[in-house]
């Protein structure tokens, strides 16, 4: 049982985490050091899809 998850990021880049945190925890870092942008949990769990 897996309760992998991705986040498709709208630049095309595509975010892993072996669960919802640590994906959130991921696109976070992402939007952050890619973006210049600060995503909320809310947000990033909003576009997190079952891997
Ligand atoms: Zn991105």
């Amino acid at each position: 049982m897996s309760d992998a998850k991705v986040i498709q990021c709208p630049c095309g880049y595509t975010l892993y985490g072996a669960g919802d945190t640590e994906v959130v925890r991921a696109a976070q870092e992402h939007a952050r050091t890619i973006h210049d942008q600060e995503l909320s949990s809310e947000q990033a769990l909003s576009m997190a899809r079952p891997a």
